[in-house]
């Protein structure tokens, strides 16, 4: 029975059964035995989907320590065994990852997207280049498979609840992080875009009247997500920046206001169910992957449906 580790992020707790699924595509449904890592978090999300929880207080380390949980994660394979260790591609992940795979001496693949087994060697599929292309990591020697998962790239169906063990973790760090916590402005951080049923993103055709996305994004029931363009020019903050080097993102509607479409920004919009894009520009590639086209001004296509939802407050859902 294989065994793999899963460590879950206080950020994005619900995403930790992507990387449960991303298990079953290495060992099968039944061939493994998942141990998920918490810190600071109830094990809510995952009781009945994993076989064993280990559970760790602020006490021993900070959920947002990176090097910490890299050494706790050392710890844990040298006391189990572990053949994978799958870690979220989220901010935290990214920095935990890299300094884990120094510590047990082995290799990383980062940002996977697909896993397939051909033959008893496995396959490791992430977006290379520019996003443009895909490349497929054969593992090879021993030691565990360190992978951080692109969230949103597994999905997890459940057949049968299975018993989960929940022990805590007692051994205390030697690593005392001098780093700053990257909690990140609390009361203030709004929830994460990949959360939202309806994104309105802005890009570089939207730059003037981007604050007015916001009242657009509250009367939809959505949240304001942005291309890249936005966030270098420091307008959008970078944790809702959509794309190959943002956030995947699976909203049933996906507002396109002044963007261009650049394949940088359309790898985060595989999984949106509907694009409706707004350009001045029909010949954009936003236009050829969207099932709806304004041609206009994204302003003032702001302003017109916002407009039209404050004389119709009650069909705004
Ligand atoms: C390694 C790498 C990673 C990258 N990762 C990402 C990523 O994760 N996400 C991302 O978004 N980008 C990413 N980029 C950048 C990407 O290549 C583009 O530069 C960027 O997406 C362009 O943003 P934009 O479409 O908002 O702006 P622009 O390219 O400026 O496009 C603006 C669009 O708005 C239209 N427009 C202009 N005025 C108006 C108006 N008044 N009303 C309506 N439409 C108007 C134009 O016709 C045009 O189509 C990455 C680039 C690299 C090299």
């Amino acid at each position: 029975m294989k065994k793999t580790c899963i460590l879950q992020d206080t950020e994005t707790p619900e995403k930790t059964t992507d990387l449960l699924a991303a298990a079953v595509r290495m060992y099968g449904r039944d061939g493994f035995e998942s141990h998920v890592v918490l810190v600071n978090a109830p094990p809510a999300t995952v009781t009945g989907r994993c076989h064993h929880v280990i559970q760790m207080t602020e006490s021993l380390a900070a959920e947002d320590d990176p090097r910490a949980l890299a050494e706790i994660l050392e710890i844990l394979h040298q006391t189990y065994g572990f053949d994978s260790i799958l870690i979220p591609a989220t901010t935290l992940g990214k920095m935990i990852a890299p300094r884990l795979a120094w510590r047990l001496k082995t290799g990383l693949a980062t940002g996977v997207t697909d896993i397939t087994v051909r033959d008893g060697q496995l396959e490791i599929t992430r977006p290379a280049g520019l996003g443009t292309m895909l490349e497929t990591i054969l593992q090879e020697g021993q030691g565990p498979v360190i992978m951080t998962i692109r969230i949103n790239a597994f999905e997890y169906t459940q057949k049968q609840a299975v018993p989960t063990r929940i022990s805590p973790y007692s051994r205390p760090v030697t690593v005392r992080s001098t780093l700053t916590r990257l909690g990140v402005e609390q009361n203030i951080e709004p929830r994460d875009i990949r959360d939202f049923e309806v994104l309105v993103a802005g890009g570089g055709g939207a730059i003037r009247c981007f604050p007015a996305l916001e009242p657009l994004a509250d009367a939809l029931n959505g949240a304001v997500a942005a291309s890249r363009k936005l966030v270098d020019l420091g307008i959008a903050k970078r944790n809702i920046q959509v794309g190959q080097s943002g956030k995947t993102v699976t909203p049933k509607v996906y507002l396109a206001l002044g963007i261009h479409g650049s394949m940088q920004h359309l790898a985060g919009l595989r999984g949106a169910a509907s694009i409706l894009a707004v350009n001045t520009s029909s010949h954009a590639p936003i236009c050829r992957v969207s099932d709806l086209v304004v041609q206009g001004d994204a302003c003032e296509f702001i302003e017109k449906l916002m407009g039209k939802l404050m004389h119709h407050p009650h069909k705004n859902t």
